[in-house]
């Protein structure tokens, strides 16, 4: 079979057994899994593919149609240009909270402390650190699995992050740290928000195979916004911000509880799909 030939019957498997974005599923997994990039394939359409590759290819396939994350069979998902880790153990990096990343990037920082709480993969942290110079950084989670996965990432990019494992800021309670070194310009946070009665709605991939404690949200999907915005302050220097990922409809539910802790300048910045993703207080 060549490459060419390989791809559209990858494609056409996939969108048979009902996967969504068959074409660009099958194309990951022929760059993932073969080492055959797209421009392999537009290059040299009719080279024959190996056949070891075709095994490898065939396994991975078989594996997908069972709605096993494509993530989770490649291993890798890019997030703000950069190649992050992933596996069962941390939420897939959404392309939704690259929002988060390039509000605060568009702060045009240097040289503050910046702090993740429910950090998963790091991907937000690391992506930071990536992006802004001199600047220091913490990722907590209450997962250690989780944070197996963000030192791993840290390292494969270069980064220096400290990673520290417990319930949101109680990680950071529980380090000896004098009252200077636990104080930062910024906090950031995707926490777990989806209402635990929409759990089961959502797609197999999602409710069977990502990690359940990065998604419930608890009843009303709020839980984790109150009590981050509760502790955040404690943990702000003057002039620190707090910046939130939120579902589509939270924007106004989690700048109200901003407000009513006392933060400042509160805004909600939409998605590219014109949807709220983003909501950022001061603290002064
Ligand atoms: N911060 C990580 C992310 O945005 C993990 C979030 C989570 O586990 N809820 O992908």
């Amino acid at each position: 079979m060549t490459y060419k030939e390989c791809l559209e019957h990858i494609t056409d498997r996939l969108s048979d057994g009902g996967i969504e974005d068959a074409a660009s599923d099958a194309s990951l997994l022929m760059e993932y899994i073969a080492g055959i990039s797209k421009n392999d394939i537009y290059l040299h359409p009719e080279t024959e593919i190996a056949a070891d590759a075709c095994d490898k290819l065939k396994a991975a396939v078989d594996k997908r149609l069972t709605h096993i994350p494509l993530q989770h069979i490649t291993s890798v998902q890019e997030f703000m240009g950069l190649e992050f880790k992933v596996n069962e153990d941390v939420l897939i990096p959404r392309f939704d909270t690259e929002t988060l990343v390039e509000e605060v990037l568009r702060l045009g920082l240097s040289g503050v402390r910046i702090l993740d709480v429910c950090t998963g993969s790091g991907c937000i942290l690391l992506s930071l650190l990536h992006y802004m110079h001199d600047c220091e950084g913490t990722g907590t989670d209450i997962s250690d699995k989780a944070l197996a996965v963000a030192k791993s990432n840290a390292a494969k990019l270069g980064l220096k992050a400290e990673f520290v494992c417990g319930d949101l800021f109680d990680a950071l309670k529980t380090q000896e740290q004098t009252e200077d070194k636990l104080k930062y310009d910024l906090i950031v946070s995707n926490p777990p928000y989806i209402r635990t009665d929409v759990i089961p709605t959502l797609d197999t991939e999602v409710k069977d195979h990502e990690p359940y404690i990065a998604l419930d949200g608890s009843a009303d999907g709020l839980s984790f916004y109150r009590r981050i915005t509760d502790e955040a302050p404690a943990f702000l220097n003057k002039g620190g911000m707090l910046f939130f990922e939120t579902g589509f409809d939270q924007g106004e539910a989690v700048s109200a509880i901003l407000r009513d802790r006392g933060f400042i300048d509160i805004e909600i910045y939409k998605d590219l799909s014109g949807n709220d993703r983003v909501v950022k207080g001061e603290w002064r």
